[in-house]
């Protein structure tokens, strides 16, 4: 399927510019490739829409430190996540490597990685990924990786815009906000009854779940439920910032 047309970058909303190198138009995939897990099925259509060079570049780096930081957070057993785990540990591994600059690739990632490095009596309970910390029946620290906020905070917006865009056609203009949050499964459900019941579900083979109600008052203001390798999830709201000041004025 053929992706659809804007003149401007649907993730940044800067004008495509074929003369400047990072203003080049790209096609970018919604969720990396790299994140569909093993038992996706090979002719799923994967959602894609036009981005700039930057924007395209920027979220290839995020995304790939994202997906080791989260992808060795996860169980052999996660049946949502088939062969994410090895491909976070192949991402880091330089004997994986296909040429001397792909090593090196590797060998500059687990660097960064390293960096991030923690462990458990180092951070606080409150402060892990819902559904990532430590299992309770595993006693004495263990390690941890630490994750920028701003990634989650990228990552969940590009979504958001990337599906927009996708399923009704519409940038999201900077008159809108996109907040998000992560939740545990038992406080979220009430949020999610309500999306289930109101808008759409969509299926990205079993690692990429996405939900959707879009207010009815608003086409772009939105309630987003973004659930990756039954493991990651995140909910979003777009709303509209005049509105929320008119209110309050
Ligand atoms: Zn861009």
């Amino acid at each position: 399927m053929p992706v659809s047309k804007s003149d401007r970058c649907v993730l940044c909303l800067k004008p495509f510019n074929e003369s400047v190198k990072e203003d080049k138009k790209t096609v970018e995939h919604i969720f990396p490739k790299a994140w569909y897990p093993e038992n996706t099925p090979i002719n799923l259509e994967k959602w894609r829409v036009p981005s700039c060079q930057k924007c395209n570049n920027d979220y290839s780096r995020i995304e790939q430190d994202l997906l080791v930081c989260l992808g060795l957070g996860l169980f052999n057993s996660d049946e949502n996540a088939p062969g994410i785990i090895q491909k976070a540990r192949r991402s880091v591994d330089p004997n994986c490597a296909k040429n001397e600059r792909d090593r090196q690739k590797r060998l500059m990632l687990k660097k960064r990685i390293a960096g991030n490095l923690s462990s458990t009596d180092q951070i606080p309970q409150k402060a892990m990924i819902p559904n990532f910390g430590p299992p309770p029946n595993i006693k004495g620290t263990q390690p941890v990786l630490l994750i920028k906020a701003d990634h989650i905070k990228l990552f969940t917006e590009k979504i958001v815009r990337g599906l927009t865009f996708l399923l009704d056609g519409y940038l999201i203009e900077p008159d809108y906000s996109i907040d998000y949050h992560l939740l545990n499964d038992k406080d979220s459900e009430p949020h999610l009854n309500k999306i289930c019941k109101l808008g759409e579900t969509y299926h990205k083979g079993p690692g990429i779940v996405v939900r959707r109600a879009v207010a009815s008052n608003d086409k772009i203001g939105s309630f987003y439920h973004i659930e990756v390798w039954g493991r990651l999830k995140i909910f979003a709201i777009v709303t509209k910032v005049k509105a929320l000041r008119d209110n309050k004025e």
